[in-house]
């Protein structure tokens, strides 16, 4: 089974937001957690290798993405997709820059473009300066990011500073051109010597324009938005059929370990409309308690989830997050938090939950951890960037949707339950 796109995202959730724009765009998807050790045996369209590899030193990054390239194109894959996130999180050090050309390398190839363009979620390019909403990037609060602070929204410059090749534009007028005139700049650039082209788009008809002048490039780089624009250039249809996931059975439940406003504001939603919840205090599982704690929550769900989803949340209001860093440290609360509520999740499934809607992007990763899934079967949509997956297993495997901070509506919690039935 040869695959058609192969795609490396350097992010988990970014992975699955990906996959997520590919299925709604007629592709049949599967998302991996980390680099396969076995050759695919799913039938698919395409898959999204998912990394962590954002904020790695650049060579490691650099090491893990050839590695993904490789196994993508072992499973066929002649078409490869880099996929970073749409407010473009990186340093002059990387890793955007360096792993481009690292994979321009290994594919022979002497001209990409990069563009995090994704007017969907307001991310919008104009002039080669990337539009976060209404402001400029280095005015929506990523200039203060602890990681990757982006104090310049011109991607050209950003680009550069962080790739040996020359940064070209791909401007809006070409771009409203359309397929040949886009072609005609690509091949003026590439004459010029320039070997990334930064792209405008600030629309989907953008993205749709820009989608089949793409079609013979062996590596795009880009957010998640270009993917709406290339399953056409395999002759792919959105369909009904792409999002399919195997029928929906076993017990709900929901665990929430974001503090994000949305994920608040989710909480006390499902909370008000009467549903079950049990809060686990992070103070409670210092001393070694944690193994208690999950079993007491374990115990209380037992009885209630045969009558329906029961929610299990450490989410809570800054001042009361801020209260337990000061008192445990950011990072030891943290992973107290995720532990506990991944051994929920383990625990959750064993009592035979098999519809897990979990809340949180690290909070994500340890729970898939915690449940071993090393692969993901990507479905319909809940929210925008939020599908269903399924992992399968022997047992009949999980529906599982992995919920990022600032996702969903207020009524995510059982929307999403409804949707999968
Ligand atoms: P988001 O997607 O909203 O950023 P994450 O799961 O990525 O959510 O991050 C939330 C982090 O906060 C996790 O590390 C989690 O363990 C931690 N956390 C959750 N609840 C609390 C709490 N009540 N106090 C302190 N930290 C918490």
């Amino acid at each position: 089974m040869k695959i058609k796109l192969g795609c490396i995202a350097d992010d988990f959730t970014g992975a699955t937001d990906l996959a997520n724009n590919l299925v709604r765009s007629g592709m049949r998807v599967v998302q991996t957690i980390g680099v396969p050790t076995a050759p695919l045996a799913a039938d698919v369209d395409a898959v999204v290798v998912a990394l962590k590899s954002r904020t790695i030193p650049a060579a490691e990054a650099i090491a893990q993405s050839l590695d993904a390239l490789k196994w993508l194109q072992a499973q066929g894959a002649q078409h490869i997709y880099f996929k970073y996130c749409s407010t473009f999180d990186s340093t002059p050090e990387g890793n955007i820059g360096p792993v481009t050309e690292a994979l321009m390398d290994a594919l022979d190839t002497d001209f990409t473009i990069a563009t995090p363009a994704f007017p969907d979620n307001g991310r919008n390019v104009f002039k080669g300066y990337l539009f976060a909403g209404n402001v400029l990037l280095n005015e929506s609060g990523m200039q203060n990011h602890p990681l990757t602070p982006m104090q310049d929204a011109n991607l050209v410059r950003v680009m550069q500073a962080q790739t040996q090749r020359p940064v070209g534009l791909i401007d809006y007028k070409t771009v409203a051109q359309g397929e040949t005139a886009i072609r005609e700049r690509i091949a003026a650039l590439r004459a010029e010597g320039v070997g990334v082209a930064v792209v405008d788009a600030t629309s989907n008809e953008d993205l749709h324009r820009l989608g089949p002048a793409l079609k013979d490039m062996p590596l795009v780089t880009a957010g998640s938005g270009v993917a709406i624009g290339l399953p056409a250039n395999f002759g792919l249809t959105p369909s009904l059929q792409a999002s399919q996931l195997p029928a929906a059975r076993g017990l709900q439940a929901v665990i929430s370990g974001s503090c994000s406003l949305a994920t608040n504001a989710q909480v006390a939603h499902f909370k008000a409309s009467g549903r079950p919840a049990w809060a686990i205090a992070p103070a409670s599982l210092m001393h070694g308690n944690t193994h208690a704690v999950v079993q007491q929550v374990l115990a209380w769900a037992a009885p209630l989830l045969q009558s329906g989803p029961v929610l299990v949340y450490s989410t809570a209001e800054p001042e009361a997050v801020k209260a337990v860093q000061t008192q445990l440290g950011v990072a030891e609360a943290g992973a107290l938090v995720e532990q506990a509520l991944a051994a929920v999740a383990r625990g959750l499934v064993d009592q035979g939950v098999q519809q897990l809607v979990v809340a949180g992007g690290e909070t994500s990763g340890a729970c898939v951890q915690a449940l071993g899934i090393a692969q993901l079967q990507i479905g319909p949509q809940i929210d925008p960037g939020v599908p269903w997956c399924h992992a399968p297993s022997d047992t009949g495997g999980v529906h599982i949707t992995l919920k990022s901070g600032n996702f969903g509506t207020e009524d995510f919690f059982s929307k999403a339950f409804t949707v999968l039935a």
